[in-house]
């Protein structure tokens, strides 16, 4: 049985008065069998993991660097992710693959520094819109799994998210049936490359999930949840999908 998760993406997004939504969120949790979990940008962390502490909702980063200390101006690193108590990080996400040339590779040594700080990484893998049209998506994200997952998981430490690039922030999903496709893939290669844990390691959608879609993508199999960007900025949007995850 595999873990179901809501997870919030909030990108370059939020102010300290923003955080009040985890108060709103803890106080009424929309969903307890499902968990919570909110990225707010890198600032934020503290306050956000405070807030939290005395309910449901946990607190994820957006990015980390594999290295836990050195000359690297403007980055953080898994373990300091960890000192302030955060849970999980995202990695390889499509805007730091395109924006910041991050690899395969790059995201395997990020997801392995995360698991050994004690973070559980969201790995994020996803064709552009060429790929797909090109009939290639599911090289692609194979490709990607393979070179992108680390050495050492369990079902607690590791966590993949399929997003569609041309998904994300557009409004638009690929049909209920490419998306089943995708994880009927994405689920059968985890099993293939890490055994009985490859069966129970949560596999997310992400890319424009809504309230009004999300019942429908929820149902799918091996869809245990969500990675959300914009409808996970406010509670009004992100409650009805966390709802929906039942
Ligand atoms: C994302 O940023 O990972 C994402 C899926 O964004 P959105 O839900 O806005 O498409």
């Amino acid at each position: 049985m595999q873990r179901k998760l809501a997870a919030g993406n909030w990108k370059m997004n939020g102010t300290v008065a923003d955080l009040s939504m985890i108060d709103s969120l803890n106080s009424a949790h929309p969903n307890p069998g499902c968990e919570i979990l909110l990225c707010p940008p890198a600032h934020l962390l503290s306050q956000a993991v405070a807030q939290a502490r005395t309910g449901p909702v946990r607190i994820g980063a957006q990015n980390c660097h594999s290295a836990d200390t050195g000359a690297y101006t403007g980055d953080i690193s898994a373990p300091m992710l960890a000192d302030v108590g955060a849970s999980h990080v995202i990695v390889g996400h499509s805007e730091r693959r395109e924006g910041y040339g991050e690899t395969d590779a790059d995201v395997k040594d990020k997801a392995a520094a995360a698991q050994a700080a004690g973070l559980t990484p969201i790995l994020c893998i996803g064709e552009s819109l060429e790929q797909r049209e090109a009939g290639a998506a599911l090289d692609v994200i194979r490709a990607q799994l393979a070179g992108s997952v680390p050495g050492n998981n369990t079902a607690e430490t590791l966590v993949v998210a399929y997003e569609p690039i041309w998904a994300i922030g557009t409004g638009k999903i690929p049909t209920m049936e490419e998306i089943a496709q995708v994880h009927a893939v994405l689920r059968a290669d985890l099993i293939d490359a890490l055994g009985t844990t490859g069966a129970t390691v949560p596999l997310l959608y992400g890319g424009s999930v809504k309230p009004g879609n999300a019942a429908g993508i929820f149902a799918l199999d091996h869809v245990n949840g969500a990675l959300v960007g914009g409808a996970s900025l406010t509670a009004q949007d992100f409650s009805p999908i966390i709802e929906a995850l039942s």
